[in-house]
């Protein structure tokens, strides 16, 4: 795809608005407090019930970090008190036990993601026994079925240690890089040097790794065109498996940290637009294709094939190639979403512990979908993952006409289809090149909450 059909600044500048990131729908602002422990246990029951119950996919969050980012928005601990990440493990492994005894011994773990914070915060020798309690409890699949995955702060490993975390079970891992640039790292407090993570990424090559991503952010504090070229430079002679670029949302009112950024250093809004067409243009002429969102793998990357055979899933970390799994959330704030709800996990490690002193789960909040939510959830997924609607499928999946029922949307996505994003054919919906960046705009008119909201969103482009 030519990056002059996928970036057109006219009409990124009117779509650029605030709106969810759907990696769940309903999104987190609807979950209450009335989904409880109960409703959670219920659904794991009715999951082993299932004709073929599906596999499991598991996300731990490991809050701890040893310095700020201050663009940082993430829920975090910021300590250097390992005493404080043993603790917490030694809690991570009950609620992992409590948690084990929900699911049938017959179902298999295939899905594993370690984020944060900074999960290698964690020792090797903490991830190791980390890594044990998870296979006692939900039953590791076979190495070839495997997408164990984890965040890696290149500030915190060794080459020799990315060699460890591989033969752990890892095979996946995202190094968190950002930006090259010195004075921009100063300016975030976070200074890691390129030639640790070029030689943390040869390590993670010769340890075997199926697939290495790296994060990068734009609309930092004193990022240039130039300043970001060179990074982009650096990344693509690199040549990750998979880059995400993430857009920097400046909130200082909303996250306490952003306030440590200095107001002058942060680009002008015309400056981020320049930076995210300058991406889209040196990554897809480097090869890379363009996948969804902030998302970008190259073309034998099984992100990649996935797209192109129809098969891609969308998740809470993003984009994913397995097949839909009940996603079980661990540690604090963790989501998860087992068959028709989601729920999520306190939020203090305080409760967090309390909870699991008590023998109970740490679900606070959650949803049960509806049918209505089904079927929304499902056409939102078929334009994020595969950029088009198939009318008869949804039809067939859900009984309705799709045309009487959304004829609200419809009329909505009128004004994208004038300006050339979409098409509204007869049986289909498809988002046209120039409508890819704009998927979230697209994605909102068939959200049934987003007018009654109280969610505060990022901006969709
Ligand atoms: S950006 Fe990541 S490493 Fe930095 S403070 Fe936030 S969670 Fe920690």
């Amino acid at each position: 795809m030519q990056d002059h059909q996928l970036f057109n600044r006219p009409l990124v500048e009117k779509y650029d608005r605030p709106g969810p990131r759907y990696t769940s729908y309903p999104t987190a602002p609807q979950f209450h407090a009335a989904f409880a422990e109960d409703d959670y246990r219920a659904a794991a029951e009715r999951s082993n019930a299932d004709a073929e119950p599906k596999p499991l996919s598991v996300y731990v969050h490991i809050p701890f970090c040893k310095s700020l980012c201050y663009y940082c928005a993430c829920n975090k601990i910021i300590t250097h008190n390992t005493e404080r990440a043993a603790e917490y493990l030694a809690w991570l492994q009950q609620e992992i036990r409590v948690q084990g005894a929900l699911f049938d011994e017959t179902r298999r773990m295939t899905q594993l993601h370690l984020g944060g914070g900074t999960p290698t915060y964690l020792s090797n020798d903490q991830l190791g026994e980390l890594m044990a309690s998870l296979d006692a409890a939900f039953h590791f699949a076979s190495p070839e079925e495997r997408e164990f995955s984890l965040e890696v702060d290149p500030r915190t490993v060794t080459p020799e240690q990315i060699h460890e975390l591989h033969a752990l079970g890892f095979n996946r891992l995202s190094f968190g890089v950002q930006d090259f640039d010195p004075d921009v790292q100063k300016a975030v407090n976070r200074v890691q040097s390129e030639e640790d993570v070029v030689s943390l990424v040869h390590a993670a090559r010769q340890a075997g790794f199926q697939s290495i991503s790296v994060d990068l952010i734009y609309g930092l504090p004193l990022q240039t065109v130039a300043s970001f070229d060179t990074t982009l430079d650096k990344i693509i002679a690199l040549r990750p498996d998979r880059i995400a670029t993430y857009s920097y949302a400046h909130l200082p009112e909303l996250f306490k940290a952003q306030r440590l950024i200095r107001p002058e250093d942060m680009p002008p809004p015309e400056r981020k637009l320049e930076l995210l067409e300058l991406t889209i243009r040196r990554l897809t002429e480097a090869g890379y294709v363009y996948i969804g969102m902030d998302h970008f793998a190259l073309p034998d990357d099984e992100l990649s094939l996935a797209r192109k055979n129809g098969t891609l899933q969308r998740n809470f970390q993003g984009y994913s190639t397995h097949a839909d799994c009940d996603m079980i959330g661990l540690g604090i704030t963790s989501i998860g979403k087992v068959g028709d709800t989601y729920s999520q996990n306190v939020k203090e490690t305080a409760q967090y512990q309390h909870r699991l002193q008590e023998e109970r789960l740490a679900v606070f909040r959650g949803y049960r979908l509806s049918d209505d939510d089904r079927l929304r959830r499902d056409v939102i997924n078929a334009l994020m993952c595969h950029n088009r609607i198939d009318f008869a499928a949804i039809e067939a999946r859900h009984g309705i006409i799709f045309r009487d029922y959304f004829a609200d949307a419809l009329s909505e996505l009128q004004e994208m289809a004038d300006d050339g994003l979409l098409a509204i054919r007869d049986n289909e919906i498809e988002l046209l090149p120039a409508g890819r960046l704009m998927m979230r705009n697209a994605a909102m008119a068939f959200d049934a909450y987003l007018a009654h909201s109280t969610g505060r969103y990022s901006r969709t482009v």
